[in-house]
């Protein structure tokens, strides 16, 4: 547990499944205050019973689940006017929203490219303004945590899109971590491996796919939402408080080239 999150006031973009919703769990854990958002209808269930699961146990309500395309000025703009409204401060953004699909490069539609940057990076851009204009208005510590993936830095094939917002998420943070750090600014970037959620739900249920991925992970697992929730908890929170610009990888070691696992190479 992290006494400081005590209340402290956060949104979280694509919260309603996932990782987002765990990230949004697990900051309710802790007595903070959240603004959970989802986007389709299928998200829509799992923020809405989140919040009302927290605001069950207290007599004001701690959690508020709020639709909004978080890839859309309009949407970003919601979602803060939403912590204003509800709880009157922000203290921490996670950009989490992310969508990926499959194609050679050479067949890649122009509108799925361009959908895809608009959600992963373009999104992570809108909310990342909300909170910097609310930290300076406010002359306030702020944190912000965007969702990038190791595939920020490992090439993909038939995922061009994906990998081009997530390497776009990862210098962007590192770019506004150095132009506000001196205003006790935070952003660092949590980077997930192969976690089991939503987003390849489908490619898991194929028990061949599933081995195949499992193999390229030297701990031998698939990740789990809480590997990655419990880290968006420590970066929100004081305790990390010296660490900006940087990627968190979670990923049991599949960064570390397991081809040369057996000293081979
Ligand atoms: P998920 O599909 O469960 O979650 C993504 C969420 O984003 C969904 O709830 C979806 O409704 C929401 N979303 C999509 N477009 C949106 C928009 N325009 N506005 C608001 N919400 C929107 O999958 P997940 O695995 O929880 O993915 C969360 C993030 O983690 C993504 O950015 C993804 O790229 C990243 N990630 C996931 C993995 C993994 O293995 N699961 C690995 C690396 C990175």
């Amino acid at each position: 547990m992290y006494p400081d999150l005590n209340n402290k006031i956060a949104v979280v973009t694509g919260a309603g499944s996932g990782l987002g919703e765990g990230i949004a769990r697990r900051f309710l854990e802790e007595g903070m205050k959240v603004v959970v958002n989802y986007h389709s209808d299928r998200s829509k269930l799992g923020a809405c019973d989140l919040a009302a699961e927290f605001n069950a146990n207290s007599d004001k309500p701690q959690a508020v689940a709020v639709q909004a395309d978080c890839s859309t000025e309009e949407g970003a703009a919601k979602l803060y006017q939403a912590a204003i409204d509800n709880f009157g401060d922000l203290d921490v953004w996670v950009n989490n929203a992310g969508i990926e699909s499959r194609y050679e490069t050479h067949e890649l539609p122009l509108e799925v490219w361009d959908k895809t940057i608009q959600v992963n990076l373009t999104g992570v851009f809108l909310g990342s303004r909300e909170a910097l204009k609310h930290f300076i208005k406010k002359g306030k510590p702020g944190n912000i945590i965007n969702m990038s993936s190791v595939h920020e830095k490992i090439p993909w094939p038939t995922f061009a899109a994906y990998t081009a917002s997530k390497g776009g998420v990862k210098l962007f943070t590192q770019t506004i971590a150095l132009e506000y750090a001196s205003r006790n600014i935070r952003a660092n970037c949590i980077a997930p491996g192969a976690i089991e959620t939503p987003i390849n739900a489908e490619k898991f249920a194929d028990p061949a796919a599933r081995e195949q991925t499992q193999s390229m992970i030297p701990a031998d697992r698939i990740g789990k939402v809480n590997d990655i929730s419990e880290a968006a908890a420590w970066l929100a929170s004081d305790q990390s408080n010296y660490m900006t610009g940087q990627s968190l990888i979670i990923d049991g070691g599949m960064t570390l080239y397991p081809s040369f696992e057996r000293g081979d190479g």
